[in-house]
């Protein structure tokens, strides 16, 4: 049985870019949506036993795109902050700036390529077990840990994440998302990963 995550800001703190009301209808509507869709679709079977990500995995069809959109969205919520966002340190930046030189470059690529992917989707950082990142573009409910990559950090690319606030204006609203990523928390997945 899986539940609605609790937001860890108030509804308004991440306001105007992501509104009280489109997170009243993202978390509170779609997301719940998609909690209650997957209990429906996995009780009294084998799925009800194992862990989200497990069941992202191993399934296909109605099951994978419901428990993925709940894995997608609890990684999503969780790494925004209503503090001051204070850019990578440790083991993250060092690799981001590798790869990529600055976080400028890093943060160009990731925008453009959630800007670029048609229709529903997802963009992701993500990294493998040796901690080589990667940008990816998923479809529909897509996570790259179904290649057994570890997820990072994501922009959802979902009209419902943000045409209440932004319209068609999908650019400017994943611009504008940087200002609340929690690196700590990145980071913290990042280091997570490599353990
Ligand atoms: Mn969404």
């Amino acid at each position: 049985m899986f539940h609605l995550i609790a937001l860890p800001y108030a509804p308004d703190a991440l306001a105007p870019v992501i509104s009280a009301r489109t997170l009243e209808f993202h978390h509170g509507k779609h997301l719940q949506g998609y909690v209650d869709n997957l209990n429906k679709l996995i009780a009294g079977t084998p799925f009800a036993q194992m862990p989200l990500e497990e069941i992202v995995r191993l399934s296909e069809g109605a099951v994978f795109n419901n428990a993925g959109q709940i894995l997608n969205h609890n990684l999503y919520f969780t790494q925004f902050t209503d503090k001051p966002s204070v850019p990578p340190a440790g083991r993250l930046a060092a690799r981001i700036e590798r790869q990529w030189g600055t976080l400028e470059a890093f943060k160009a690529e990731f925008e453009a390529k959630g800007t670029s992917l048609f229709g529903s989707g997802w963009v992701w950082l993500s990294a493998d077990a040796d901690g080589t990142l990667a940008i990816s573009q998923e479809p529909g409910a897509g996570n790259p840990v179904v290649r057994g990559l570890r997820p990072l950090l994501t922009f959802d690319v979902w009209e419902h994440a943000y045409y209440l606030d932004w319209q068609n204006r999908r650019a400017a609203h994943l611009s504008a998302l940087w200002q609340f990523v929690d690196w700590t928390e990145i980071a913290r997945r990042y280091d997570e990963a490599l353990v």
